[in-house]
């Protein structure tokens, strides 16, 4: 599978014997499939806000984690998880009043027109269930994805997440258009040519007698390389699959929960009315909660035909973690947080960039931000090795961020919503010298 940032086995001779044993070890009880994150992987055993901590002590600043999107163990989070385990945890088979105070709530933060919400373990299922809601009400089966999306692990899922790689098999009915990409092309007619891409996706299943079921964009194209600006440019794809008798999906897994800084939901910034949104990492914190929202037509179409039943999703505890994130992003602003300190890090990054040639590019919104690394500022050449050497320099440094985008020459930066200004300051100075470090060998 193609991941950035992945340790790989020629970097096992540069770990420490305790290590090399544990990957070892790691390797022959889990076999192939997994990855592990930077050339020297971190052995993790705690976490703290927007700290973590390995096993030898040593303290991380984690800029990447959004799932424990209020902060590691946040105490309000880890308090009504306790309770609600001491107490009961059941299914949505029995009358549980909590899970609807919990929906109202949480429904209460989207567009009106989204009135009912159903509960998974996991985004991958949340959006399996999108697909199939869309498949129901359309008729239709195809799907539009980004180039290079990821939108979850099912059989069905990995069939329209083309970030898997090559030898993971897009499905027949699926089609994907590139991102829409401001540094590479004309900012001015971003939305335009994405909705162009779009209906030509369109015009092409319909050739091969397909009907388009759903378009599905995680609106940060966190996997694609981050593309947040100028807000507005998915209207024109989502009216074209619309025109075209398909949904628009809007996949919030990575940009929901406040991170954008704007607003409560990802697509918020972009002035567009999706028919679902799907939901999932920052939910529960850490406890597996997920799910989706949508037109009641639409679950009511689905629901005539099939019932739905997920053992675990939406159980008294999941709810429990779920409701005590919703109250902790309300009672800490976060959402001004993510706002705010996005900002400052981006101007933070934009000055860095005065002194340091490898940053071609600082983009996102709140507190989700791309920095792409280049080999030549003219030619916006990417860099990918640069970018893991900056990244593998940061964790040594005790910053912990990723990488993405096709070439894997982005920085993706996107910390627990909690980071403060003087996280961000810590960041910005360890980030400069890095750089500078890098540049100079
Ligand atoms: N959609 C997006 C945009 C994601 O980033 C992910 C997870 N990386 C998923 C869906 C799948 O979520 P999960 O891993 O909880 O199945």
């Amino acid at each position: 599978m193609a991941m950035t940032n992945a340790f790989s086995q020629s970097d096992m001779n540069n770990l420490s014997e305790r290590d090399r044993t544990l990957v070892e070890r790691r390797a022959r009880i889990l076999g192939p499939a997994y990855r592990l994150f930077y050339q020297n992987p971190v052995n993790i055993v705690r976490g703290e806000g927007v700290f973590l901590e390995d096993a030898d002590g040593k303290r991380y600043l984690d800029a990447y984690n959004n799932v424990a999107s209020v902060g590691h163990c946040h105490p309000a989070v880890v308090e009504a998880i306790t309770r609600q385990t001491a107490v009961l945890n059941t299914h949505t088979r029995y009358i549980y009043e909590p899970l609807l105070d919990y929906a109202e709530d949480l429904i209460s933060t989207f567009p009106v027109h989204l009135g009912q919400i159903m509960l998974t373990c996991t985004g991958s299922e949340a959006n399996d269930l999108a697909f199939r809601l869309a498949k129901s009400v359309t008729g239709g089966t195809g799907v539009i994805v980004t180039d290079l999306a990821y939108h979850g692990l099912t059989n069905a899922v990995s069939e329209f997440s083309p970030s898997l790689g090559a030898f993971v098999d897009l499905g027949a009915h699926v089609r994907t258009v590139p991102a829409p990409d401001a540094y590479r092309t004309s900012s001015a007619s971003l939305g335009e040519t994405f909705k162009a891409d779009v209906e030509r996706a369109i015009a092409g299943m319909k050739r091969h007698g397909i009907k388009p079921a759903m378009l599905i964009v995680d609106a940060i194209f966190s996997s694609d390389g981050i593309f947040a600006e100028p807000a507005g440019f998915l209207k024109g794809a989502v009216d074209a699959i619309h025109a075209a008798g398909g949904l628009f999906v809007a996949d919030e897994v990575q940009p929901g929960f406040g991170r954008t800084g704007d607003s409560m939901w990802g697509f918020e910034r972009h002035g567009i009315l999706p028919d679902l949104v799907t939901l999932g990492k920052p939910m529960g914190n850490g406890y597996p909660v997920a799910g989706l929202v949508a037109r009641p037509e639409i679950i009511a179409d689905f629901g005539e035909k099939a019932r739905y039943f997920n053992t675990f999703g939406g159980n008294p505890v999941a709810v429990a973690a779920g409701h005590a994130v919703l109250k902790v992003i309300r009672d800490e602003r976060l959402i001004d947080n993510a706002k705010n300190t996005g900002a400052l890090i981006r101007k933070g990054i934009a000055e860095i960039a005065t002194r340091r040639a490898s940053i071609g590019d600082v983009r996102g919104a709140g507190l989700f931000i791309g920095i792409e690394i280049v080999s030549d500022r003219e030619k916006k050449t990417p860099d990918g090795a640069m970018t893991t050497r900056i990244v593998n320099e940061l964790r040594h440094r005790g910053v912990l961020i990723s990488s993405a985008g096709p070439k894997a020459n982005v920085l993706k930066i996107r910390p627990p919503l909690p980071f403060g200004p003087a996280h961000a300051g810590q960041l910005l100075t360890i980030l400069d010298e890095t750089i500078g470090a890098l540049e100079a060998r």
